[in-house]
């Protein structure tokens, strides 16, 4: 499992600081690299358009 960035980022930058592992990368939308990605959720709390969800 891991999570995923969906179509609501604004690219806003908030969650790359708040990732412990890293799996954050920058982009028109940002994205999760599922293979770094602990599943720790502190990224979709920081995220402030909500765009951040657990992959189903
Ligand atoms: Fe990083 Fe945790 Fe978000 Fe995964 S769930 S991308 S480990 S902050």
């Amino acid at each position: 499992m891991a999570y995923v960035i969906s179509d609501d980022c604004i690219a806003c930058g908030t969650c790359i600081d708040e990732c412990p592992v890293g799996a954050i990368s920058e982009g028109d939308k940002y994205s999760i690299n599922p293979e770094v990605c602990a599943d720790c959720g502190t990224c979709a709390d920081a995220c402030p358009t909500e765009a951040i969800h657990p992959a189903k």
